[in-house]
């Protein structure tokens, strides 16, 4: 069992910053208003996340660990008709497998429950506080998966992929407290007050959030609303384009290439605009891809809905008469 669980965490886990990702999903599934991530050395070391969710009954806690026990859909195509982030089922058993995890979690009813595994091996189990919400802290991860460790990159880069990964959610849920630490440093606190705009001046800087301007458009299939920058702040990468489908990030080329043909020749070649993209559409016209990261979907209709932000961007431009 622990071979099949080590294999999917293989899939799924590939770095430290996939655990944070499951893990933050989970407590955003978990409808935590609040969620401390603590970090150290990059992840390698220590990940611990602390929401104020619905937490775990002490009758489910074993089960979430089991592999696909908690698995909501069969068909991947209905990944963007449920309401959760989660859907396989797929994540704890897998970071345990690969890691020493000790999970305190509580519903507020009753006393909580407090479980130790490592390597996919339950050391204890014992009652907690009842405090409501779940706390998860990951230790000693890939510690019997030697391979993945050396595959790690430099901890300046594994941090930046946490960062990243924190950053995105934190845009995608405004009305969630994300706090950040890495090394007792504070890297990120979110006001939590459901306005983008303000996550976008926690992430990017007030300056940066002055710049961005909104963008609102819509046609029978698709509401198209967000934010962009004006062409003066660009960077050299695409990680400062966030594009979320139904509230859920995600990634595509033709809607990144779609934005960046919005400003045409605003943008020098090689340089990238900051915007933060949000689709509402018919989950049915979502094709999820295979990966089971879940973030590289297909739509059907994409020739319209690209066409759509475009000359939404485009329109931007016009009105501001730059
Ligand atoms: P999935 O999210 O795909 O259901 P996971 O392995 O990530 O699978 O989690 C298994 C289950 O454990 C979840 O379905 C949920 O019921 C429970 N769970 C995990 N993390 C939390 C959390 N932070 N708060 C409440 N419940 C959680
Ligand atoms: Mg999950």
């Amino acid at each position: 069992v622990n071979l099949a669980n080590q294999i999917a965490a293989g899939e799924v886990i590939e770095r430290p910053a996939s655990v944070v990702k499951e893990l933050l999903e989970n407590a955003l599934d978990a409808h935590a208003t609040q969620i401390d991530i603590l970090i150290e050395a990059a992840g390698t070391k220590l990940i611990e996340i602390i929401d104020n969710g619905d937490g775990i009954d002490d009758e489910d806690v074993e089960v979430a660990f089991r592999r696909h026990a908690t698995s909501k859909i069969n068909d991947r195509q209905d990944l963007f008709k449920i309401r959760t982030l989660g859907f396989r089922g797929e994540a704890l058993p897998s970071i345990a497998s690969i890691a020493d995890v000790e999970l305190t979690t509580s519903t507020g009813q009753q006393a909580g429950t407090a479980m130790h595994i490592k390597g996919g091996e339950v050391l204890a189990k014992t009652a907690a506080s009842a405090r409501k919400g779940t706390r998860i802290k990951v230790t000693e991860l890939f510690f019997n998966t030697p391979a993945r460790l050396k595959y790690l990159k430099s901890q300046q880069t594994e941090l930046a992929k946490i960062v990243d990964i924190v950053n995105r959610l934190a845009l995608s849920y405004p009305a969630v407290t994300f706090h950040l630490v890495h090394n007792d440093k504070q890297i990120l606190r979110t006001a939590g007050n459901g306005d983008v705009k303000r996550v976008i001046a926690e992430i990017y800087g007030p300056t940066t959030a002055q710049k961005m301007v909104p963008i609102t458009t819509t046609d029978n299939d698709f509401e198209v609303t967000g934010f962009v920058s004006v062409p003066a702040l660009t960077r050299a990468s695409r990680d400062y384009i966030s594009v979320l489908i139904n509230g859920r990030y995600i990634k595509n080329f033709q809607i990144t290439k779609a934005i960046i043909k919005g400003y045409g020749s605003k943008l020098m070649v090689g340089r990238y605009p900051f915007a933060v993209i949000n689709i509402q559409m018919d989950p049915l016209l979502v094709d999820v891809n295979v990966h089971p990261t879940k973030q590289e979907v297909r739509l059907s209709q994409e020739d319209s809905l690209v066409t759509l932000i475009t000359q939404a961007i485009q329109h931007v431009f016009t009105q501001m008469s730059l």
